[in-house]
């Protein structure tokens, strides 16, 4: 099967990925400071974008993953919401939520409690 359009455009996003994760851990502070005033706000366009899509109703069921077979039963957020919350709010100080972080547990004691 040739490289398909699909399968380009998928490789040149995950390229332009490695570069900014490249950018950001490696480029002096001004290139850094440029990088996330051009690239942060187009970051956040596409996350949110893509969390509308995925975002939990009511009952916290995806109502787009929802209507797949295999995760109709799931009675929680879907994995891209679930993936997404937990990139975007757990900290490198803090790799793991623990009990005794009482400020972690309050921001994020929702999620966990609903399982
Ligand atoms: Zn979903």
């Amino acid at each position: 099967m040739p490289t398909s359009v699909f399968s380009q455009l998928d490789k040149s996003l995950h390229e332009h990925l490695s570069d900014l994760m490249r950018l950001a851990a490696k480029a002096d502070d001004r290139t850094a400071i440029s990088l996330a005033r051009a690239e942060l706000p187009r970051m956040v366009t596409a996350l949110k974008a893509l969390l509308d899509e995925h975002t939990p109703d009511e009952n916290g069921r995806c109502p787009t993953c929802r209507t797949r077979r295999f995760s109709r039963r799931l009675p929680s957020p879907c994995r891209a919401y679930l993936a997404a919350h937990l990139c975007l709010t757990i900290t490198r100080d803090e790799p793991r939520a623990t009990r005794s972080d009482q400020a972690s547990s309050r921001r994020h004691g929702h999620l966990r409690s609903a399982g």
